[in-house]
């Protein structure tokens, strides 16, 4: 299986009329915040293949597209902010948002408040555990606290998110957020069972449902 994650950035790679050709053997995208709904259904639509996608701390709750219409989700696209869904046969679960850094910022959390939202997808996520359904993709925007985030507070990943790793074992996290700029390389840590990759601003990953291996 092939994916392909976005996050962050509009990339005129993507957002070109050469993407059916240069990614014609994608089989899901995956998005991880951060990127206009317009994007998002141009890839869709392009591509004709499932796109799952969170949200951003940047991200308006509604939209204006081109044609006038006020978008508040990303049409033809399954917004997986705080779900389960298996697409694909594959078992995704998302969260996105940040750290709270502002009091009235849409898609930000404290710590506490991400717990809350975790306890929300977990019966979902231990009825797949009982069945021994593996989870095999969880997308966020922030990355878990001490992996691939930074000092700041925006910034700053969740401590919520490595209980989750420690509990629901995915076998990929993949996150944005985490603007890379004199990295040579897109950061991959293993932690425990799960491989995090920070995906910004895309990412093809070759990916072994099977074995949980990538490339
Ligand atoms: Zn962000």
């Amino acid at each position: 299986m092939k994916l392909l994650a976005l996050s962050d950035e509009v990339v005129p790679l993507i957002y070109s009329g050469q993407i059916k050709q240069r990614f014609a053997d994608i089989d899901l995208v995956i998005a991880c915040g951060d990127l206009p709904y317009y994007y998002l259904e141009f890839v869709v639509s392009m591509l004709d293949i499932p796109l799952a996608y969170v949200h951003g701390n940047h991200d308006a709750r509604k939209q204006r597209m081109s044609n006038g219409r006020i978008a508040t989700e990303a049409e033809g696209c399954h917004n997986i902010d705080g779900k389960v869904m298996t697409i694909k046969s594959l078992n995704v679960a998302g969260l996105g948002g940040s750290m709270r850094y502002r009091p009235d910022g849409t898609h930000q959390y404290s710590d506490s408040a991400m717990t809350r939202r975790i306890l929300r997808q977990t019966p979902a996520l231990l009825a797949r555990q009982i069945q021994r359904r593996p989870l095999h993709i969880f997308a966020t925007h922030s990355p878990p606290f001490g992996i691939h985030d930074r000092k700041d507070l925006p910034h700053t990943g969740f401590k919520s998110f490595l209980r989750y790793l420690d509990i629901f074992q995915p076998q990929l996290m993949l996150h944005g957020h985490i603007h890379l700029y004199r990295e040579p390389k897109q950061p991959v840590t293993q932690y425990k069972n799960t491989t995090i990759i920070n995906v910004y601003p895309y990412r093809v990953i070759n990916y072994d449902t099977n074995s949980g291996q990538f490339s």
